[in-house]
């Protein structure tokens, strides 16, 4: 772990891509504000190379830190080796394994064997994640006007819980699942992190108030998914505020409370 003891965040963005183009270009800015208001941040691994990197740029600052994971659309370009990945497990800015899951949504056809590959990976995640007692960072995309690749990862969280409730845990990135979805990785308290689609798509309202505050985390996801009022611009870690004030306001609490209690969440489940 980063020694952060003393470090007092007022925000947290538990999930973006320093280590993506365009704000690989722009990190050093980036990272300036991020020192400046006090605003944490997990760079996210997608493959080994932006896994490395996701190392590399976490040394920066400490208000950065790593995850490293195959990403479940990268499992057909990347032969998922568990060896080099427990070699950048072991470094002390790492605080998740993922982005690891399944995404279905441009699945077309017999996607039968791509689903199984996509499977066999996210295990051996799950098994990388067990043995270095991280949580996982869960990247889960269902086909359109279906829940299939959340069942699918909870159905296998499910049953590598009978054996290993106390170690396995963790967090599903970019919530998008209905209520029952959520009901299920609340069982296994596993948090849900909401991105910047919550403040201009209203499909989310229900599943934010329904979730207790402390079993959510706020993210960005950035360079991805803007939140108002910078929708259409490049994504940025620190509109992580607008996505707080969103929580706030979904659920009526009050907002210093609530960006208290968000920092806190993601300082429990990632050990920070
Ligand atoms: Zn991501």
């Amino acid at each position: 772990m980063n020694d952060t003891s003393g470090r007092k965040f007022e925000f947290f963005d538990a999930h973006s891509h320093l280590n993506l183009d365009p704000l690989t270009k722009e990190k050093d800015e980036i990272i300036k504000t991020l020192e400046e208001e006090n605003i944490g941040t997990i760079t996210i691994g997608t493959d080994m190379i932006t896994s490395k990197d996701a190392i590399e740029i976490s040394k920066k600052s400490e208000m950065l830190f790593a995850g490293v994971g195959l990403h479940p659309t990268d499992v057909e370009n990347e032969e998922f080796s568990y060896e080099k990945y427990s070699e950048l497990a072991k470094d002390p800015s790492v605080v998740c394994i993922g982005e690891c899951g399944l995404d279905y949504f441009r699945l077309k056809g017999d996607s039968s064997e791509i689903k199984d590959k996509q499977k066999e990976v996210f295990k051996k995640q799950i098994e990388l994640a067990l043995e270095h007692d991280l949580p996982l960072m869960l990247h889960c995309r269902p086909t359109n006007g279906s829940m299939d690749a959340y069942e699918d990862v909870l159905d296998i969280l499910e049953s590598y819980m009978n054996t290993h409730c106390a170690k396995l845990r963790g967090n599903s990135h970019f919530f998008v699942g209905d209520l029952n979805i959520a009901k299920r990785f609340l069982d296994l308290e596993f948090t849900l992190s909401f991105p910047g689609v919550i403040t201009f798509a209203r499909d989310y309202d229900d599943v934010v108030r329904y979730i207790p505050l402390h079993m959510i985390l706020s993210e960005t996801d950035a360079p991805f998914a803007a939140p108002e009022p910078y929708r259409g611009k490049t994504n940025m870690p620190h509109y992580v505020k607008e996505i707080v004030k969103k929580i706030a306001e979904l659920k009526g609490l009050e907002y210093e409370k609530v960006k208290k209690v968000l920092v806190e969440n993601v300082k429990r489940v990632f050990s920070i």
